[in-house]
């Protein structure tokens, strides 16, 4: 049997690429992100009673990453990169069916024009096809008891500092509200592979239109500068 589905919404969203997304949900709380839902399921009728809810489900598609299929064992960064876990004790995006389930905070819903519902703390690349949105039920969903395999809490957080050169760049540049808490937050998870440990490398992570450039040396990341890129 084969089903088929097609979206109801596309995210619209500040990470313009791969590297630098958080790898959960929530870890990054001022990625602010937006779901517009499609015709015809852009109908304020699909969301009715949906503000109600703080946090919801959204079901999406891996479609940056399902050209490149799927393996039976995957190497999570959480374990070094090294150790393979089966892909269905792992959160890849590399999955026989590549099918990404993010639990994020429901903002607002706002059904004036397009319908429009805003996400905090998202995990999603711009341009990513939704499948569904499903309310968050805490007394059924959450269970504080439960085991977290290899994944036991929180990753560790760099501190970050800015040099003066992106402190002047940042002023001058004047990005969208909340930026400089979104670039510090997602330094902070420490975006580099699981492998690498070079203080002298510069690494780059486009938030919006900026390249921020950065390095990290230990604990702590250091921004250096922020370009504006036509996209
Ligand atoms: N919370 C989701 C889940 O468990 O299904 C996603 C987990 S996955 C490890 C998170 C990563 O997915 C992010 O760090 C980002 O690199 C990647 N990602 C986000 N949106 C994507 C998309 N549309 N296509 C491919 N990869 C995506």
């Amino acid at each position: 049997m084969n089903y088929s589905f097609e979206p109801i919404g596309v995210i619209r969203s500040p990470y313009r690429e791969k590297f630098g997304i958080p790898r959960q949900p929530s870890l990054v709380s001022a990625a602010r992100v937006t779901l517009e839902l499609l015709p015809p399921y852009d109908h304020p009728d699909c969301v009715r009673g949906l503000a109600d809810f703080s946090h919801v489900w959204i079901h999406f598609v891996f479609h940056e990453t399902l050209a490149r299929g799927w393996q039976p064992l995957v190497r999570p960064p959480r374990l070094g990169g090294n150790a393979k876990v089966g892909v269905f004790a792992s959160r890849s995006t590399h999955r026989p069916n590549p099918i990404g389930l993010s639990l994020v905070e429901l903002a607002s819903v706002n059904t004036a024009g397009r319908v429009m519902l805003e996400l905090a703390g998202a995990d999603l690349l711009d341009g990513t096809p939704v499948l569904d949105i499903k309310p968050y039920i805490p007394f059924v969903e959450s269970r504080p008891e439960a085991r977290g395999g290899f994944v036991d809490g929180p990753p560790p957080r760099l501190s970050v500092a800015w040099s003066d050169n992106a402190l002047r760049q940042l002023a001058e540049l004047a990005p969208p509200p909340g930026f400089a808490e979104l670039v510090e937050q997602v330094l902070a998870q420490d975006p580099r592979p699981a492998y690498q440990n070079d203080p002298g490398r510069v690494y780059g992570v486009m938030l919006y239109c900026y390249n921020v450039r950065f390095a990290i040396d230990g604990e702590h990341a250091l921004v250096l500068e922020i370009l504006r890129e036509n996209q």
